[in-house]
């Protein structure tokens, strides 16, 4: 039976204190590797506590054994704090795409709603403006025109409201396809 003494023994002693402390170290780096695609950070963690683990000497246990294990346990808490950062999720990064000659520009809801979506110019950048069309066209149509660059396109729809419902139907759809959820 391993009775505490014995542990003790092997945790005081120079060469298998070392070994216990790579193998902790090892398994906390398998597991953050294979947990995370970022390798990065859990990394820092064990080369961190290796370093304070080596420098201390074991043959005098209380006080640096202490230390030791404390300074594990926090590089353990600082790898768990940071590797728990969520990343953004691929939709929550989509706000700008470009749509039948016009850029679009959006902000998206931790629902996946779709707001303030705005019309920009793909050549200067500059917020377009809607502009009236003939209302004698055969088909209804309406106007976007750059005030800086004089850049225009027509939409075959019948107003604003029309072509950004259009357009959000389009994002929308990208989002999906991308892991959002459906509003
Ligand atoms: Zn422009």
């Amino acid at each position: 039976m391993i009775s505490w003494r014995r542990i003790k023994q092997v945790w005081v002693d120079p060469v298998w204190s070392k070994v216990i402390a790579a193998g902790i170290c090892g398994l906390l780096a398998i597991s953050g590797a294979a947990a995370f695609k970022s390798i990065r950070d859990p990394l820092l963690a064990v080369c961190t506590a290796s370093v304070i683990w080596l420098c201390a000497d074991t043959r005098v246990p209380n006080v640096l054994l202490l230390l030791g294990v404390l300074a594990m346990g926090a590089a353990a808490c600082w790898t768990v704090m940071h590797v728990r950062r969520i990343p953004i999720a691929k939709w929550r990064e989509y706000v700008e795409d470009v749509f039948d000659g016009i850029k679009w520009r959006w902000k998206v809801g931790s629902d996946a709603t779709i707001y303030r979506l705005r019309p920009f110019c793909p050549r200067c950048d500059c917020e377009m403006r809607y502009v009236h069309l003939s209302p004698y066209d055969a088909a209804p149509s309406l106007g976007l025109r750059c005030i800086q660059c004089e850049y225009g396109v027509v939409a075959k729809v019948a107003d604003a409201d029309d072509l950004e419902d259009r357009v959000r139907r389009l994002v929308d759809l990208q989002m999906r396809k991308s892991g959002a959820p459906t509003p």
